[in-house]
């Protein structure tokens, strides 16, 4: 990884991103030369000005010094005008480069598997946005034009320096190598700095994310941890107040030096004038000629300082780069094959086969970044600090090597309600995932209708498949624009119908704002039941042929649970149904249930058969089921039972 953080690696990336805009960095480079040009001319009319117009031999010529005063007028205006349309060129372009380089990074986020965001805390990822692509933004818009406009005032001052007095020139540029020298010191340990404060900026951006989002506020509040929380804030906002201090400090000693250095150089080549009189040395050396020489070294020092000062910042804002580039170079696992197919809704009947799947988690943790693993929260008090993005030193543990999933088979028909059931951690949710490729298999392969998912394009995939989870997400919008995510095309009839379908419409229409009420932060302001009806009246306008649910446990109440239940049977009708399976229902209805137990799939079969069998399924049927009072709420109608399962007409049927 250090090597990315050589620029020479960095440079040719850097002016890549300003290829779209050559045309105007080069107006922008040619006015800069026009205006650097430009100013040389004024100091060196000085020396005419005194020499030729204010002490010639016989007496002030004040004609020529009118002529000449116009001539400086007109170059001060010229140049401030030219400088306006520079200043606006160098914003436009700054600008611009910083939009594409947010544009590229957030589609490239999009573009990264889960397993990035698994590992990744979500402050981090949104500073790298936010306050890195910010952070250079000043360097971009400022920088690029600082060191062209004085590198040309340089070089034009330069030369008129060495046309006026050469022996001069050499004294007054004798001590640059020195100073260039201890600004690249001064460079490097800024950019050290820069690259501190960048990673302690995302630390306090993720802790803010993390602990004033609505579940971290309401963790600190029901753990009583408020106290703790702020001092840990405390304690990096105290850090970051620090790393800001030295970085602001670090070569104010240099840059004093310098411009103490540069006041009193006049003083210098003052002095050298005179001896060179004295000695008779220089008889070009006029009064007009000292002054201007002097304007003129003036004009000198101030770019070698800027260019100085900019490498210093350049150094800095590298470090800013290289965190930028360090997510863009993290592969997007997940992306479409180069052969990939489109599959209509409508051609898809729905079977879905795995085939000798497996799944390690590790497989997908290789991602690593340039710098600046954030420790764990402070809660982890004790345990060893590891980075957060699974890069952490001293190789993978065994949990991480575990497969997850090992050589799982089975063919789900078209229509079939499939239920998974198994021990908590046993891969079901695995399994779920690897259908809408939310992670790929490390081996084997899961295929619908007998295609490969990975030769379907992503997009059309996600068009086939409805995925309710257990936590249902809603952004902070209307309950209209959390229902068209589903389909931005739907009508409102379809939308209420959809509504209607998931059994929310009535609520949604008690509120005051009925479809136009905002379900505030992730839909915090709905009851967990509405929150599912919700995403489920999402999926229905979403039209999926294969249906994946992850079913809450006891996250709703009986009454909630019934409504969702009801919500989802016309959803799952005539559509293939893969079901993490929690409640009895599901489990009772479905055609095939399969037993996953770590990672294996260890029985597969209807209800009443893996019932007989008397194996890892009837053990979890009798503790999750039995003694208890259950609800099972069929097409035929709820049986509420107490103790003993008692089944509704048809489950008897089937059970007999
Ligand atoms: P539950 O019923 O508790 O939700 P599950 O059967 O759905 O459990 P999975 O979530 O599929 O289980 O997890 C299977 C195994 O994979 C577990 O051991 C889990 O710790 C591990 N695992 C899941 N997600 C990841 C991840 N992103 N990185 C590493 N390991 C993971």
């Amino acid at each position: 990884m250090a090597n990315d953080a050589q620029p020479s690696r960095l440079t040719p990336r850097i002016v890549a991103a300003f290829r779209p805009y050559s045309g105007r960095v080069t107006a922008v480079g040619l006015l800069i030369l026009v205006t650097a040009g430009l100013g040389v001319v004024n100091p060196v009319l000085i020396q005419v000005v005194f020499d030729s117009a204010l002490f010639p031999e016989g007496g002030p010529n004040l004609n020529l010094l009118w002529l000449l005063g116009g001539i400086m007028a007109a170059i001060t205006v010229v140049t401030g005008g030219l400088g306006i349309v520079q200043t606006f060129l160098t914003n436009q372009v700054g600008q611009r480069v910083m939009r594409d380089l947010r544009d590229t990074l957030y589609r490239h986020l999009q573009s990264l598997s889960l397993g990035f965001f698994t590992g990744t805390r979500t402050g981090e990822i949104q500073s790298r946005v936010a306050n890195d692509v910010g952070g250079v933004q000043r360097v971009v818009t400022n920088t690029v034009s600082d060191v062209l406009s004085n590198t040309v005032i340089l070089i034009s001052t330069l030369i008129a320096m060495l046309v006026l007095s050469w022996e001069l020139t050499i004294v007054a540029v004798g001590t640059a190598p020195f100073f260039f020298l201890l600004s690249k010191l001064v460079g490097a340990k800024r950019r050290a700095v820069a690259a501190e404060t960048q990673q302690s900026t995302a630390e306090v951006t993720a802790i803010t994310q993390e602990t004033l989002s609505i579940s971290g506020i309401m963790l600190a509040k029901l753990f009583g941890r408020q106290s703790r929380e702020i001092e840990r804030f405390h304690q990096e906002n105290q850090k970051l107040s620090d790393l800001v201090i030295r970085q602001q400090m670090t070569g104010q000693s240099f840059f004093t030096l310098m411009q103490i250095f540069f006041s009193l150089s006049p003083v210098v080549i003052y002095l050298l004038a005179g001896y060179l009189l004295t000695g008779g040395g220089a008889n070009a050396l006029s009064p007009g000629t000292i002054v201007a020489f002097t304007t003129l070294q003036s004009r000198l020092y101030f770019p070698i300082g800027r260019l100085l000062e900019v490498s210093v910042e350049l150094q800095a804002s590298m470090a800013l780069f290289e965190r930028i580039f360090g997510y863009l170079d993290i592969p997007a696992e997940i992306v479409d094959a180069p052969d990939a197919i489109e599959l209509a809704p409508e051609q898809v009947a729905g079977a879905i086969k795995f085939d000798s799947v497996r799944v390690n988690y590790a497989a997908h943790r290789e991602v690593s970044l340039p710098q600046g693993n954030p420790p764990e929260p402070a809660w982890a008090n004790g345990s060893p600090a590891t980075g957060s993005n699974g890069a952490e030193s001293g190789g993978p543990t065994d949990a991480e090597t575990r497969w997850a999933l090992d050589d799982v088979s089975f063919d789900i028909r078209p229509g079939q309600l499939a239920a998974f059931v198994g021990p908590s951690g046993a891969g079901k949710t695995t399994i779920s995932y690897l259908i809408p490729r939310l992670y790929d298999a490390t081996e084997g392969s899961i295929s619908i209708d007998g295609v490969d998912v990975r030769r379907i394009k992503l997009t059309s995939l996600a068009g086939l498949i409805g995925y309710v989870t257990q936590e249902s997400y809603l952004f902070h919008a209307t309950i209209r624009d959390n229902l068209l995510y589903g389909n931005p095309r739907a009508s409102r009839e379809e939308l209420e119908a959809a509504a209607t379908a998931a059994y929310i419409h009535d609520r949604i229409i008690q509120f005051p704002d009925g479809y136009d009420t905002v379900v505030g932060e992730r839909g915090y302001r709905l009851s967990g039941g509405e929150r599912q009806r919700l995403s489920i009246a999402r999926v229905i306008l979403h039209q999926p042929r294969l249906l994946i649910l992850d079913e809450a446990t006891s996250a709703l109440d009986t009454a909630s649970e019934r409504y969702v239940q009801s919500a989802l049977e016309p959803l799952m009708r005539g559509r293939t149904t893969v079901a993490i399976a929690h409640r009895l229902s599901t489990i009772i209805a479905a055609d095939v249930i399969y037993v996953i137990d770590q990672g294996h799939l260890v029985e597969q079969g209807a209800h009443t058969e893996l019932l007989a069998r008397g194996g890892l399924y009837a053990r979890l049927y009798e503790e999750q089921f039995e003694g208890g009072q259950v609800e099972c709420y069929c097409e035929d109608g709820v049986v509420m039972t107490d103790g003993n399962i008692v089944y509704s007409d048809s489950e008897a049927g089937a059970l007999a």
